[in-house]
């Protein structure tokens, strides 16, 4: 078999954009995909999650999400899609085939495969996602709290926490969220640094997105720069009212934990049986460290999603990759094709 000419790590929506970009420039791409089904990581998020973009700005470029666009779509609906699409794809499209290692060989690379299977490929995109690793900021006390610790990802459902005292952390969507939904069975606070920064889901009767596609702002090349801005939570109205009841409520960031005990930033003190950590993630990328794309903390080193140290290699997904939509259904798409054409001249 000839070696191809693009291979793409991961058949989430990043590589299977990837793909369709590549089909459509006449290349078939080969996607390795670690799970047993494309689609990423959409599965494994909780089971209440709905997109915070309408089905009309939720789509990869070629078959759009179907049903109504201007609803908001549900985790499922995204999975089927995504399955769908992949479906649809004309590339060689291979499942539960994880890449340990990479290492450029020549005007190419090398990929080995977890099996110990290697593939030569001319160009590589690594379309990992960059909400591939959970991150846990260090909190004070928070290696020794005697209560359950656990992050977003590792969230489901309400039910298990029936009845407890929760301190969710951090003021971005999932915190809020989850926040929310489980001040319908336990007692709830979200600790965060600042106050939240609500967004209006729909100003002036358009839903947000749709402002930030005409105004040019969702595309616009302005990278990390994005870092820099505050964290907005989409809001139709049900957070805030939701935080108007007292249940869940939001207080300052807290001191310390120690023990089961949770010390506030007024000084009062109390028991608590979980800290949810909402505090976001950062990608896995740890394949790519022979080929030195990374810097000394493990982060790719690149302009818009081409690296800067290595020929040949690209990424799709990363978080403010090149805009504000980068990591997102409705953005992935433009990175996916401007990083294609870079690579497949
Ligand atoms: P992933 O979905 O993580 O897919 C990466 C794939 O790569 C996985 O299938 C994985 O198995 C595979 N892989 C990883 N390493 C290897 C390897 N070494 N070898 C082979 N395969 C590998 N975006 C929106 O547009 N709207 C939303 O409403 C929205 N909500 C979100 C809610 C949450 C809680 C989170 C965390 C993110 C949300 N996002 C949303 C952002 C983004 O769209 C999703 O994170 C999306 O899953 C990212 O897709 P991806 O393909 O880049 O990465």
């Amino acid at each position: 078999m000839e070696d191809p000419l693009l291979t793409v790590i991961g058949a989430g929506q990043s590589g299977l954009s990837t793909a369709h970009a590549s089909s459509r420039r006449g290349v078939r791409a080969l996607v390795l995909e670690a799970a047993e089904h494309p689609g990423g990581s959409w599965p494994h998020y909780y089971d209440g999650l709905t997109l915070f973009s309408p089905a009309r700005f939720s789509s990869l470029p070629g078959p759009p999400m179907p049903g109504d666009p201007d609803r908001y779509p549900h985790r499922d609906e995204v999975v089927d899609y995504l399955r769908d699409y992949a479906a649809r794809l004309d590339a060689d499209l291979r499942c539960g085939e994880r890449v340990d290692r990479v290492v450029r060989d020549g005007d190419g690379f090398v990929l080995t495969l977890a099996d110990g299977s290697r593939i030569r490929s001319r160009a590589v995109v690594s379309a990992t996602g960059g909400f591939a690793r959970p991150h846990r900021p260090r909190l004070p006390g928070l290696d020794g709290f005697t209560g359950t610790v656990l992050h977003a990802a590792e969230y489901r459902s309400p039910e298990p926490f029936a009845g407890q005292r929760i301190v969710v952390v951090g003021g971005g969507n999932s915190g809020v969220q989850i926040a929310a939904e489980l001040a319908g069975t336990a007692r709830v606070t979200l600790a965060t640094r600042a106050p939240v920064a609500w967004a209006e889901q729909r100003p002036l009767g358009r839903d947000v997105h749709w402002w930030l596609v005409r105004s040019g702002l969702d595309a616009a090349p302005l990278g990390r720069l994005w870092e820099r801005a505050p964290v907005l939570v989409n809001d139709d109205g049900r957070y805030r009212s939701a935080f108007a009841t007292g249940n869940p409520d939001r207080r300052e960031m807290f001191t310390r934990l120690d023990g089961d005990k949770v010390t506030w930033a007024d000084g009062t003190v109390e028991k608590a049986d979980t800290v949810l950590l909402a505090t976001g993630y950062r990608p896995a990328l740890d394949h790519l460290a022979p080929t030195g794309a990374l810097d000394a903390a493990g982060r790719p080193l690149h302009r818009g999603g081409i690296s800067t140290t290595v020929p040949g290699l690209g990424y799709v997904g990363l978080e403010f990759q090149r805009a504000f939509a980068s990591a997102t259904l409705r953005g992935v798409g433009r990175d996916a094709r401007r990083v294609v054409r870079r690579l497949l001249p």
